[in-house]
């Protein structure tokens, strides 16, 4: 799945009260099963009433919790024993939140925060039931794992920006291509039917490249 970073570890924001960012934020599409990064216990579940929106809070063997929130539905309740992978409910835009997505935090046994970076990579592994990204898409997302930061992620956003449309473009004119082509076959070209089969493939070839963007 695609994990966007979108908001840092300890980032201030007049959104947060100017209180440092106790997670990362993760640009995900509403509704998308979200899953137990490891085995545990659900400690917590939030109704949807605080800033945190809809979510929960699993608490590992060694006591470390991780917490979910703004997430449009929590199917798991408080006492559930999951394994890691196991769905605990769909990401959304609940609570103090102005897009989809999934903040994630991790809390230590004394009740302070860590930066939950290196693990949000174990999360979007585990989350596999988002559409496919695709080479370049994965391409593009270990790039951005591998330089983090404000402008890199505007960057992050730019690449993919660009490959979307470029999709986009590569995936209109091959279809027109193909169908003006059977089109021309019919009306006597007598390539058209070779020509019309090699944009057929085209496209399938950027769909696998270029995934589910
Ligand atoms: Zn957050």
């Amino acid at each position: 799945m695609k994990f966007r970073l979108s908001g840092e570890f300890g980032e201030l924001s007049p959104v947060r009260n100017w209180q440092p960012h106790t997670g990362i934020d993760l640009a995900v599409p509403e509704n998308s099963a979200l899953r137990a990064i490891g085995e545990g216990t659900i400690d917590h579940v939030f109704d949807g009433s605080g800033a945190i929106g809809k979510g929960l809070s699993i608490e590992f063997p060694d006591g470390t919790r991780a917490i979910y929130g703004h997430m449009n539905e929590v199917t798991a309740r408080v006492g559930d024993h999951v394994s890691a992978g196991e769905v605990i409910g769909l990401s959304g835009n609940t609570g103090n939140s102005t897009a989809a997505h999934l903040h994630f935090g991790l809390r230590s046994p004394d009740g302070t925060f860590q930066d939950p970076t290196p693990v949000a990579e174990k999360l979007a592994a585990i989350s596999g039931d988002s559409p496919d990204l695709g080479i370049l898409g994965k391409l593009a997302t270990f790039g951005m794992e591998e330089v983090r930061g404000k402008t890199a992620d505007l960057t992050t956003e730019v690449i993919l920006g660009i490959f979307d449309a470029l999709k986009d473009i590569l995936l209109g004119v091959s279809l027109v291509g193909t169908a003006l082509c059977i089109i021309l076959k019919v009306a006597g070209w007598r390539d058209g039917g070779r020509w019309a089969g090699i944009l057929m493939v085209a496209n399938i070839l950027i769909k696998y490249l270029f995934g589910g963007f």
